[in-house]
């Protein structure tokens, strides 16, 4: 255990599996900053941090976390930056952490496609091993009506651009964003993106409203009514009865998710449909994760 010698401007956000890994904030805030849902940095403004800046806080943690194995690289999407400006900030890292395994940061479809594939190549040598990316839906009705910005299109096109690059990715689906009209489209839809895209992590999170539904409805264009747990959970079904991979890990377990799921798709694909079957058939509050229970 360690204190940094220098404050994060918060707040800070970061993937549950980087809950170890050493952060620098590269970029304040998200890029885009509009999607209906997130509410994440809407308190800043996006701006990104000058090179020196940062330069100077991993000359003050190198000394103090020498050993550090995994770096995440913050806020929102520090992958809009320029590929000259991440391979010199890569690089920098490499030679001031000789233990390093990997690199990793939240990015949005379009900052992948601005890029070539020659400098993902390079990225990727450099280090940059893992994209975070909220793909939300493979829907384009919802992803329009919650102003993502991208479409199945723009996500296949950027993540197999990845992945062909290389990079591995960890992709997010947004349980309930449809709310009752848009639920059945919005699982078929997605499953098949993530068909196509074959990520090497894929999980769950679940509508959250921290500013109440009419704020949501507010920002959401569309008609939205939203799914009770037992609906979000026939959602989820759906969703991973559709899914055909071949060696996803799959994840259920950040905090907005009702019911915790793990395993490897396919090969566990049967189990987790069978987990959700058995709690459809009988229902139980106390299966359910009691502080997100908002009634069945
Ligand atoms: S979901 Fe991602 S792209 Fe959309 S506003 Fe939030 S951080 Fe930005």
């Amino acid at each position: 255990m360690f204190y940094l010698p220098f404050s994060y401007d918060e707040p800070l956000f970061r993937p549950p599996s980087e809950a170890y890994s050493l952060i620098f904030q590269l970029t304040i805030g998200c890029s885009w900053n509009k999607c209906a849902f997130c509410e994440m940095y809407t308190s800043k403004n996006f701006k990104v941090r000058k090179e020196a800046e940062v330069y100077a806080e991993i000359d003050q943690a190198k000394d103090l976390a020498n050993d550090t194995r995994k770096i995440f690289l913050a806020d929102g999407n520090a992958f809009v930056l320029s590929s000259d400006k991440l391979i010199r900030i890569l690089n920098k890292l490499n030679q001031s952490f000789p233990r390093l395994a990997r690199i990793s940061a939240y990015a949005s479809s379009r900052d992948i496609l601005s890029k070539t594939n020659e400098e993902l190549v390079q990225l990727r040598n450099a280090g940059l091993k893992l994209l975070y990316v909220g793909i939300e839906s493979g829907d384009d009705e919802l992803l329009k009506m919650a102003d993502k910005g991208e479409t199945y299109n723009s996500t296949e096109e950027a993540l197999l651009k990845a992945r062909n690059a290389g990079i591995k990715l960890s992709v997010m689906i947004l349980i309930g964003l449809g709310g009752k009209h848009f639920s059945n489209q919005h699982s078929i839809n997605s499953a098949k993106l993530i068909n196509s895209i074959q990520p090497e992590y894929l999980s769950t999170l679940v509508l959250s409203l921290p500013h109440g539904i009419n704020h949501f409805k507010k920002r959401f264009n569309g008609e939205f009514v939203q799914l009770s747990s037992y609906e979000l959970i026939e959602e989820l079904g759906l969703f991973l009865q559709e899914l055909n991979l071949v060696s996803t890990v799959f994840r259920s377990d950040h905090a907005s998710n009702y019911l915790v799921l793990k395993g490897i798709l396919d090969r566990d694909n049967e189990i987790l449909v069978n987990r959700i079957n058995d709690f459809l058939q009988n229902p139980q509050e106390d299966k359910l994760r009691p502080e997100w229970s908002r009634g069945l």
